[in-house]
């Protein structure tokens, strides 16, 4: 089987992130970036195929700035074998990457495309289930376990009331959620192995894909701060609190 993971670089979770002062983003210079979580532990999923000799090879896709290659070799020394680098310097919103992905995958002809469920930066959530309407394939969202039947996946996700298994024909996409698996931490020598991995760089004007934003930032702000809270001595001051200040019981 061969597989594709998308791969985001994204601002680090660690990272508190700051609004810009004119309010038109955030800011991302001097912050540190690392690769989307949902995003490593697609990669994981991946690799862990390929050890288990269900996939033959595993590609790791980015689309970006330079710097995306790091996200990029990040997925190589996890173990994928080679990585596309769809360079642009700009953000791109969910449904011009699922338009370079899905130009990406008509080449490639993989058997499974596995995506984060969301980006952390844009908690769209939104770029896996295009992807999968523009190819007109099958996806199995929020995916917590894969099992491979033959020419099926059978994918089970996580939903209110509890896990729901669905059947999917290969080939898929699917859309990874917390639990599926726990990421591994790339080795030393593994780091220096991805070093002479390959990383084809296209564009997507070779992909003949516009990718003119649809979509205008009108402001972005913090959170609004929280007030501080107060202590109560006893509980009958915190009865007296609800029912006076707060007026929640009466
Ligand atoms: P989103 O729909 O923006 O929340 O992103 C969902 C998933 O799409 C991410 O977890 C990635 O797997 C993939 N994705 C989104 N943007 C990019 C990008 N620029 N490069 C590679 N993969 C991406």
């Amino acid at each position: 089987m061969k597989v594709v993971v998308a791969v985001k670089r994204v601002i680090d979770y660690n990272v508190k992130v700051r609004v810009k002062s004119d309010n038109s983003g955030v800011e991302t210079a001097n912050v540190k970036m690392s690769m989307n979580p949902f995003d490593e532990i697609a990669v994981e999923e991946g690799v862990r195929m390929r050890e288990a000799g269900v996939a033959r090879e595993l590609i790791a896709v980015s689309m970006g700035p330079q710097q995306s290659k790091e996200t990029i070799r990040t997925a190589l020394a996890m173990g994928s074998d080679r990585g596309i680098h769809v360079l642009h310097p700009d953000a791109l919103e969910p449904l011009m990457v699922a338009k370079l992905m899905a130009a990406i995958i008509r080449k490639e002809a993989p058997d499974i495309v596995i995506l984060g469920k969301q980006a952390i930066d844009d908690d769209s959530s939104q770029t896996g289930q295009m992807l999968a309407a523009l190819l007109g394939w099958a996806q199995g969202t929020f995916a917590s376990k894969l099992d491979f039947e033959g020419e099926f996946v059978a994918v089970t996700r996580e939903i209110d009331g509890g896990l729901e298994t669905i059947k999917l024909k290969l080939p898929a996409i699917i859309t990874t959620d917390l639990r599926l698996n726990t990421p591994r931490y790339a080795s030393l020598p593994n780091i220096m192995k991805a070093k002479k991995k390959p990383i084809e760089e296209t564009s997507p004007g070779d992909l003949g894909v516009d990718v003119t934003p649809r979509l205008i930032t009108v402001k972005v702000v913090e959170p609004a701060k929280r007030q501080a809270g107060v202590k109560v001595e006893n509980v009958e001051e915190l009865v007296e609190k609800l029912r006076n200040e707060a007026k929640v019981i009466s």
